[in-house]
């Protein structure tokens, strides 16, 4: 059957018109900055602290992209007697942006937690060398990346979050004033009041025991008023 003349610039127009009457997906950016994923891959921060130049990471990452340089230094005994340490300090430590192919290996491998993934992907460069950013950028970027989200309800909770806390409640128990004894004042009062045997309550102690005599009761000792007592 041959087309009617002129359906397909109503067709078209129809889906004009439909597309115009849409709300806009398209972000103008750079004025308009995208809203990204938490666990966005935009650029490796690195808390140098917590760095113990393991070289895991660079070993591990597939492009040899990740350059790390140190030195040992010996640490003194820390008690008469003992043994001197030795541990690695770290030099240089840089990752090359430009061969990095974003695959999270280093982060992932790293036992001491001293890589993250920052959101931030605003560094492109118009040479090629300063795509390679030293320990003092890397660190920079600690500054962009998330706080970690929220655990799991009933999730089991992480092993250093217990062992801060253990060390934060010992340290908190040995910095506590310790128990003050009472006063010699306080003590020489308490021992003057009278006191009472343990289990009796004032009720109990006011009844008669078995063969004392009761209250306002006559006895040889305490007569009744009128009564006269012995000779
Ligand atoms: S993300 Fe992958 S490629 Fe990039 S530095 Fe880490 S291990 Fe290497
Ligand atoms: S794996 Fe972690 S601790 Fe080891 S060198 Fe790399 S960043 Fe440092």
């Amino acid at each position: 059957m041959a087309p009617i003349p002129g359906s397909g610039l109503a067709k078209g127009l129809a889906v004009t018109l439909r597309t115009m009457t849409k709300k806009s997906v398209t972000a103008q950016y750079p004025d308009t900055q995208p809203d990204l994923p938490p666990r966005t891959r935009g650029v490796i921060g690195l808390f140098e602290e917590n760095c113990t130049v393991c070289m895991l990471c660079a070993r591990e990452c597939p492009d040899w992209c990740i350059y790390i340089d140190s030195h040992k230094e010996t640490v003194p005994a820390a008690a008469p007697g003992g043994r001197e340490r030795s541990r690695n300090v770290l030099d240089r430590f840089a990752i090359d942006f430009s061969l990095c192919m974003y695959c999270g290996i280093c982060i992932e491998v790293c036992p001491f937690d001293a890589l993250f993934w920052s959101p931030e992907f605003e560094y492109a460069e118009t040479d090629i060398r300063d795509l390679t950013h030293e320990r003092d950028k890397l660190r920079e970027w600690m500054w962009t990346v998330p706080a970690p989200p929220a655990l799991d309800p009933g999730a089991e909770e992480p092993k250093e979050l217990a062992t801060a806390r253990k060390t934060a409640d010992k340290l908190a128990a040995q910095q506590a004033p310790p128990a003050t004894e009472p006063h010699a004042d306080q003590q020489a009062r308490a021992a003057e009041q009278p006191t009472r045997p343990q289990g009796d309550s004032k009720q109990q102690t006011d009844q008669p025991k078995p063969g004392q005599p009761t209250p306002g009761q006559a006895t040889p000792d305490h007569p009744k008023p009128g009564q006269e007592g012995p000779e």
